[in-house]
């Protein structure tokens, strides 16, 4: 049987586009070298967020985000959905001032946010320590279970006719695809949708690896009402260079919290580094205080696929014909899994995608025209 697109990998991008293309009626074949959804898909948070660093980023999250809302609407319990919304704290007047910014700029994309002074703070979230400034909650904002919903978005496409084969990619060739095994495997297009791992299929791509650590709690329901995220946590996850913490704090809907974030540039072991952790959890400690008398169960680490500007490639390999991309997605890769796939099925079978695409084109990097 002809296979129209062969995709690299069954982490949450790999399935949605699996699930995007076969609803499109293509002959879809998935190849995972391990279990669905096991890669830094199982390590992320599941926040799906609006950022607005830039206004691709916005474009992009915002559009994703409604499409989570539209895939749950149904039944938000199978996705562990839970619109808990998120709270950016500002600690300072300079922060309070980045928070307004923000609100601004969400508010004029029509997503609903509103303005928290100290006292309205301090009443959302009564652990916080005192003398923060105010904050900014963006109501639709929500939190998934990764892992499920990469499973629950590739069992959908198998039923639309997609196949997943257990396999490890070696190299694309002019055909498709050669496997670890010394099979070869046809297809009209390959999607490279490996995250981090994408670079070793191909190395020219403008990808390095952020190393992040999270820690799991036991159950605490009701402590925290919304996934709370520091306003410096965007500084945090734009340094160019070295390791950084964010105070990163979600209730789970279980009454878990997981507690991070953690980013390390270029470190592919995934071993937990005691040091970073500690450092990551005094900083959250530092927000939350009561943090230091739970119990936390598990703590782990992920790679994510960092691109050189911050934006996904999601389309065709300039140079490399029947090449696609849909890699890069960094530390946004739930929230913006839906989107990618509309956007690169969009392109693939040749009809207007719902936002512009230039932004996330992989030819805008110079290095992947040569
Ligand atoms: C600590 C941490 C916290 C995060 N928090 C959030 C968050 O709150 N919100 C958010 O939106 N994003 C978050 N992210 C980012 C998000 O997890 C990723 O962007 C997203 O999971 C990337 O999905 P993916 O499918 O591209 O990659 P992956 O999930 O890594 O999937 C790639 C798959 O390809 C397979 N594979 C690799 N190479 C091959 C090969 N050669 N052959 C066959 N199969 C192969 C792997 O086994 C894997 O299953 C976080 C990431 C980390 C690390």
């Amino acid at each position: 049987m002809t296979i129209d697109v062969l995709i690299v990998g069954a982490g949450i991008i790999g399935a949605a586009c699996a699930d995007a293309l076969a609803a499109e009626g293509l002959a879809v074949m998935v190849v995972e070298r391990e279990a669905v959804g096991s890669g830094a898909t199982a390590a992320g948070m599941g926040h799906l967020v609006v950022m607005d660093d830039n206004p691709a980023e916005l474009a992009l999250t915002s559009y994703s985000v409604a499409l989570w809302r539209q895939l749950v609407a149904t039944d938000p319990r199978r996705h562990e959905y839970s619109r808990c919304g998120t709270l950016w704290i500002a600690a300072d007047d300079e922060e309070m001032a980045v928070a307004r910014e923000k609100q601004h700029t969400l508010s004029e994309h029509g997503i609903a946010c509103e303005m928290l002074d100290a006292a309205s703070l301090y009443a959302c979230e009564p652990q916080l320590r005192p003398g923060l400034r105010g904050g900014l909650r963006v109501n639709a904002d929500a939190v998934v279970y990764p892992p499920k919903s990469a499973a629950l978005l590739l069992a959908r496409a198998q039923s639309r006719g997609a196949r997943l084969c257990s396999g490890q990619v070696i190299a694309i060739n002019d055909n498709g695809v050669l496997l670890a095994d010394g099979s070869e495997i046809h297809a009209s297009k390959v999607l490279v949708a490996n995250g981090s791992a994408s670079v070793q299929l191909l190395p020219e791509l403008p990808i390095r690896h952020k190393k992040g650590h999270i820690v799991i709690t036991d159950r605490y329901p009701g402590m925290i009402n919304h996934q709370l995220v520091e306003l410096g946590y965007i500084k945090s996850a734009h340094a160019a260079d070295g390791d950084s913490v964010a105070f990163n704090l979600q209730p789970r809907p279980t009454g878990q919290l997981l507690i991070g974030s953690s980013r390390q540039f270029d470190v592919t072991d995934k071993t937990v580094e005691p040091a970073i952790l500690a450092r990551m959890l005094a900083h959250a400690a530092s927000f939350v205080p009561a943090l230091t008398n739970l119990h936390a169960l598990r703590c782990w680490t992920g790679l994510r696929a960092a691109s050189s500007d911050g934006l996904p490639l999601i389309g065709p390999h300039p140079s490399r014909p029947n090449v696609w991309l849909a890699t890069g997605h960094e530390g946004l890769g739930i929230t913006t899994s839906l989107a990618t796939a509309q956007l690169l099925c969009a392109q693939i079978v040749g009809q207007q995608s719902k936002i512009p695409i230039a932004p996330y084109l992989p030819a805008r990097f110079e290095q992947l025209r040569n």
